[in-house]
């Protein structure tokens, strides 16, 4: 059993439809096909959603160029005789959208699960379309195998109930199978949800862990995992394997290839992970697995390096802030009871601080979080300070042989000194397979491009 993924890039233009086709159609194997909306959809219609409810009426012609879209693909990829009973599929899915946006329209509110309903149109008429083009492929719903439950007010995947889902609907075949990524259903209510953005990934791990798969192939539009991010570092190169905690890592600190979640349930089940490249089918692509072959890599400790904009740095200061352990045993249980996560933590003794990295978006609800907490230690001065710095960015060296490397922290931190570029933290060695920094958002590029000169 196989499970692909095919990302939005792979569904958006007609050409790559055909390669899909051809990928699909050229298995031996039995396969599950997930599929994310044609690409930019997701995008277009959230966009489409507020401008309807803030009372611009062009999200008529929004509308109307999206449906126009999705026809003419039908037109391109499905076979004649079967195109019209495509369309005849389409059509209520293209009729639910513009009555939700009329709806929202009227009323001048965009309410969340209206918003989930509209945006798991894409998925909804996507996997049709892709389905109706692969010879003999059978639909599967996702809203009836896919299922969350409210974490606070996030939606999370309810997985034992998923699981049971999939092996009950997708055990048997006939295959191949496709079905729409990301979106899904509360399992209480069954109102739509959804997995969040980029969640396509996700639902394809699940499927492949509750089937066992032999491997799970997440096709997209580049090579691979690269040593950097390519539109900065021109001359990064593809990552032939690499383990799933250097995936993870990467893929934490922004490697966009995959949504990070999607690699614990796989993980779990110790199923490879390849990703290929839709444009270029022949190509190797990255090898993602347990123990991944390393004597071919260009550099013996690091395997790649990435950064993450957005970040701010939450510091704690005060002769109390340097008993680490026990203040990042607080901190992390206060955060992640609300659902919020620190990137990297970094302590000085000498200085009396604590401190971590936490998404901006995320940073001032920890730091209401954190006085609360602290209140104790605010009132008698045990902690003078919990600041918060904004405009930064996390920037991590990844490889799972870095604890093995000598000297490496003084290292890298020459490297970045050398160019000029201040270290606003970093990692305490809180993993020893990554060495992560906090800097100036501004500074990210100049970064990337000195590190993996020197590292590559
Ligand atoms: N279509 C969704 C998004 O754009 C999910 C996905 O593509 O993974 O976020
Ligand atoms: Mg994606």
């Amino acid at each position: 059993m196989i499970v692909l993924k095919f990302g939005g890039t792979s569904v958006g233009t007609s050409e790559s439809l055909y390669n899909v086709k051809k990928i699909v159609e050229s298995l031996d194997d039995d396969a599950v096909v997930v599929v994310s909306a044609l690409g930019g959809l997701t995008d277009r219609l959230i966009a489409t959603a507020k401008k309807a409810s803030a009372g611009d009426k062009s999200y008529i012609e929004d509308f109307e160029a999206m449906a126009v879209r999705h026809y003419d693909i039908i037109n391109d990829v499905v076979a004649a005789d079967c195109a019209q009973l495509t369309r005849a599929r389409i059509e209520p899915l293209l009729l639910e959208l513009k009555q939700l946006y009329d709806g929202i329209s009227l009323i001048a509110d965009l309410p969340e699960r209206t918003l989930a309903r509209i945006v798991s149109l894409g998925e909804r008429m996507s996997s049709i379309i892709v389905t109706d083009m692969i010879a003999g492929a059978r639909h599967v719903n996702s809203l009836d195998i896919i299922k969350t439950e409210k974490y606070f007010d996030k939606n999370i995947a309810a997985t034992e109930l998923t699981e049971r889902l999939i092996r009950e609907n997708l055990n048997d075949g006939p295959y191949p199978v496709v079905m729409g990524g990301f979106i899904s259903s509360d399992k209480d209510t069954g109102e739509v949800t959804n997995l969040g953005r980029g969640g396509s990934d996700y639902t394809a791990a699940l499927v492949a862990a509750a089937l066992n798969a032999d491997v799970l192939q997440i096709w997209t539009d580049v090579d691979g995992f690269l040593t950097a991010d390519p539109r900065i570092v021109k001359d990064a190169c593809v990552i032939d394997e690499m383990s799933f905690v250097e995936s993870m890592d990467l893929c934490t600190f922004g490697a966009k290839v995959i949504y990070p979640p999607t690699i614990y349930p796989v993980f779990h089940k110790n199923i490879p992970i390849r990703i290929l490249n839709t444009h270029r089918p022949d190509a190797p692509g990255t090898l993602i697995s347990e123990h991944p072959a390393v004597e071919n890599r260009p550099n013996k400790y690091i395997v790649g390096i990435s950064a993450i904009k957005d970040e701010a740095l939450i510091t704690m200061r005060g002769h109390y802030a340097s008993d680490s352990k026990e203040i990042a045993g607080r901190t992390f249980n206060v955060l992640s009871l609300k659902g919020l996560t620190p990137h990297l933590v970094a302590g000085d003794n000498s200085l009396n601080t604590f401190s971590f990295a936490i998404a901006n978006k995320e940073a001032s609800q920890a730091v209401r979080l954190l006085k609360e907490e602290f209140a104790p230690e605010l009132l008698e001065a045990a902690i003078e300070v919990i600041e918060m710095k904004s405009g930064l960015a996390g920037l991590a060296v990844v490889g799972d042989n870095l604890k093995s490397a000598p000297a490496m922290t003084d290292r890298l931190v020459s490297i970045l000194e050398d160019a000029e570029i201040p270290i606003l933290a970093l990692t305490d060695k809180a993993s020893e397979t990554n060495t992560s920094f906090v800097i100036s958002e501004v500074d990210v590029n100049n970064a990337l491009l000195a590190l993996h000169d020197a590292i590559f």
